[in-house]
């Protein structure tokens, strides 16, 4: 990759690959895209010091349509390879993405322990309250109720995670909550995101037109930046469980010590291949 450090400021379109996102029109996921690439910009990050790791999804494919270092990787396996990246390299800005699914199913052993480790990443979950890419089931935040995937006609009957309670419970040290009706207010998060110091957590509510169109209400129903950061954990925990999830803003931040195995010594590469390994066996 050609270096933009000592370079002009680059501008939010630079850190977009030439690779047209195949989402589908009106996906909330080309917003986060969008608020990705504008922080980027605003931070003025060079290219080639940023990574974006992900998993497997519809807003994982995100990776490609940056033209950062990146890695489309397995299904909710984006954390243990962007904390296996951190650990080899600690001077990149690591940040990783992924939709609910992703993040909270399969790879939900991994959104605990990414949280509780306080690694220095930002993980970006679009959170569309469906699997879209495998055409529309219920995932691990969809309502009990939901009841227009074919395989849960009645509804699935299961209550839905809160990834922001999931989030403060397991020890995240900044939670935020985003909307991609509101893309300016999602990268002035994803900035704070980037600059925190240990593992920050943006849920991004990302309507899925296509197999949740009702979600396209959701313009009239998220209010935005209510949330003022608390680093009292009661506090933030008494506002996420009386919140209805539609209230966006920076939720909690506290300044619980990173954690950066390693010295960044080319000993700190086969501590990282070995964070993956250890992680992918969890
Ligand atoms: Fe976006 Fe839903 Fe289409 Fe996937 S299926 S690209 S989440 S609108
Ligand atoms: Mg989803």
């Amino acid at each position: 990759m050609e270096k933009d450090t000592m370079a002009r400021r680059l501008i939010p379109r630079e850190y977009k690959s030439d690779i047209k996102p195949i989402w589908c029109p009106g996906c909330g996921d080309f917003a986060v895209l969008n608020a990705i690439t504008k922080a980027l910009a605003f931070l003025e990050l060079p290219r080639e010091q940023a990574a974006l790791i992900t998993g497997i999804g519809c807003s994982s494919r995100i990776a490609a349509y940056t033209n950062l270092y990146g890695f489309h990787g397995l299904h909710g396996r984006a954390l243990a390879l962007a904390a296996g990246l951190k650990a080899a390299r600690k001077e990149l800005t690591v940040l990783v993405a992924g939709g609910d699914g992703d993040g909270l199913s399969i790879g939900g052993n991994h959104f605990i322990h990414a949280c509780r480790r306080n690694m220095d990443l930002t993980y970006v979950m679009m959170d569309n309250e469906v699997y879209g890419m495998t055409k529309g089931q219920a995932s691990p935040t969809t309502a009990a109720d939901w009841s227009q995937s074919k395989l849960t006609p009645q509804g699935s009957g299961i209550r839905p995670l809160q990834p922001a309670s999931l989030a403060l419970t397991a020890g995240a040290t900044f939670i935020a909550r985003g909307f991609t009706g509101d893309p300016n207010g999602l990268a002035k998060i994803l900035v704070e995101a980037i600059r925190h110091p240990g593992f920050a957590f943006v849920q991004a509510l990302s309507p899925c037109p296509t197999f949740r169109p009702e979600q396209m209400e959701w313009k009239r129903q998220v209010r935005g930046f209510e949330l003022e950061p608390t680093s009292d954990l009661s506090a933030a925990a008494r506002r996420i469980q009386t919140d209805d999830g539609m209230s966006t803003g920076i939720i909690f931040r506290s300044d619980y010590p990173v954690f950066q195995p390693g010295s960044g010594t080319t000993d700190d590469v086969a501590a990282g291949i070995a964070a993956i390994e250890s992680e992918l066996r969890v």
